[in-house]
């Protein structure tokens, strides 16, 4: 059984043409009418297909195709359609699709089977205009409450239920997704790894954890034209060099991945001081910014560390952390370092992992492991039933961006393992 590569392709046009962008990516952000859109029409295939359309109190969308057994827990396939503003047009939408082909794969040869087979749309993954991200598929398995989700506001105040509603996709708790025999997650990787392994699929062991901190850097603020170089606490040169050293850190320990991502770097000036000299009071717009000719007396900075093994993960953020305070003390400048959240590495279900390979190495597909990078549903699904994902691999390594690309014959390799992985999990 093989499934039809044209369709697929000719299905995700159709989808791809909702929110489109001017650069060939899309954006779709949640609850849009782009969204009701892209979820319309999703809902209308599988209507078409004969499948029941359930709609849960978040708006988590299931075309329900009947199993045999018709209490039977339900093999479930699942990504988002929604997007980032300019994203690329396979993140999560080529999840979804794959799902539908591969229930109408087989539709085609009229193949019963003993579960339910559920293609699923979660709501909202993307987190942009409603935080959090992935909070639907968390709702599930309890990490949110549903009046958590629905009091979410946008930037312009609207709150994410009264938006679901707007749209017409305000369900019912009682079709909630309560169980699962298995949850398939297809996903374009977004990443690099597929590509320099030269193979089309990719298996995917778990999520990557990550930590995050907020690190602060205190010197003193003073003249740049009268304070000698050897007097000088200047925090912008302690923070150069902690981006830089962070990064020698995370090449030296295999696995690891660390970021500065954001820098602010804010000079003072204080209202009296504006007062006491006319010509400077120009200088309180510039509170909080930076100035060419100070030096800088405090710089806020981000750090983002991540790493698939959670006592790696630990020990990566304890260097760091003994980074920071050594860099303080040699530029004396005070040093704070602060985790603000995290997340522990996540692995899915080694069973399912070791059926997707089999699946891959029966339709003749190489295919490696690796872990994701970016969080998915799948990671709370997981807690719901046996999870995995399987990656497409991506052309020149980008994601969430308009460029962000994958070549159909990867995508029907994929698809096609999918189908074969699911097939035996629907046996
Ligand atoms: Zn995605």
């Amino acid at each position: 059984m093989r499934i039809d590569r044209g369709r697929l392709q000719r299905t995700w046009e159709a989808m791809s043409r909702i929110g489109a962008t001017p650069g060939g990516g899309i954006t779709r952000l949640a609850c849009t009418d782009e969204d009701r859109q892209a979820r319309d029409l999703f809902s209308t295939w599988c209507r078409e297909a004969g499948y029941d359309v359930r709609v849960d109190d978040v708006g988590n969308i299931y075309g329900w195709r009947a199993g045999q057994e018709a209490n039977a827990a339900p093999v479930v396939i699942g990504s988002h359609l929604d997007s980032v503003p300019n994203g690329g047009n396979f993140d999560g939408v080529l999840g979804v699709l794959a799902g539908l082909e591969v229930a109408r794969t087989l539709d085609d040869h009229n193949a019963r089977t003993g579960r339910p087979l559920v293609v699923t749309c979660f709501s909202n993954e993307e987190g942009i205009r409603f935080e959090p991200a992935m909070g639907c598929s968390g709702a599930l398995v309890g990490r949110y409450t549903v009046d958590q989700l629905h009091d979410a506001r946008d930037a312009a105040g609207a709150r994410f239920g009264d938006e679901l509603a707007r749209i017409g996709y305000l369900g019912r708790s009682e079709d909630r997704l309560r169980s699962a025999h298995a949850y398939f997650e297809l996903h374009i990787e977004q990443g690099p790894i597929l590509e320099r392994a030269d193979v089309s699929v990719g298996v995917v062991t778990g999520v990557r954890g990550y930590q995050w901190a907020e690190v602060q850097f205190r010197g003193r603020q003073c003249h740049a034209g009268t304070t000698p170089m050897d007097e000088r606490r200047d925090a912008l040169v302690a923070a150069s060099r902690l981006v830089v050293e962070i990064r020698d850190l995370a090449r030296a320990r295999p696995g690891a991945f660390a970021t500065v991502g954001n820098l602010q770097v804010e000079t003072l000036t204080h209202a009296a001081h504006a007062h006491a000299h006319p010509e400077l009071s120009e200088l309180a717009l510039w509170k909080g910014k930076s100035m060419r000719n100070v030096v800088p007396g405090t710089v806020r900075l981000t750090l983002d560390m991540r790493h698939d093994d959670a006592d790696e993960l630990t020990a990566l953020v304890d260097a760091a952390g003994d980074i920071v305070r050594r860099i303080g003390r040699e530029e004396s400048v005070e040093s704070t370092f602060m985790l603000t959240s995290g997340l522990e590495p996540i692995s899915f279900d080694p069973v399912l992992t070791t059926s997707v390979e089999d699946a891959a190495r029966i339709c003749g597909i190489r295919s490696v492991r690796l872990a994701s990078g970016p969080g998915q549903d799948a990671m709370y699904l997981r807690e719901l039933a046996p999870a995995v994902m399987i990656f497409v691999r991506t052309r020149d390594g980008r994601g969430h961006f308009e460029t962000e690309t994958a070549s159909w014959d990867d995508c029907e390799a994929a698809t096609n393992v999918l189908l074969r992985a699911v097939r035996t999990a629907l046996a």
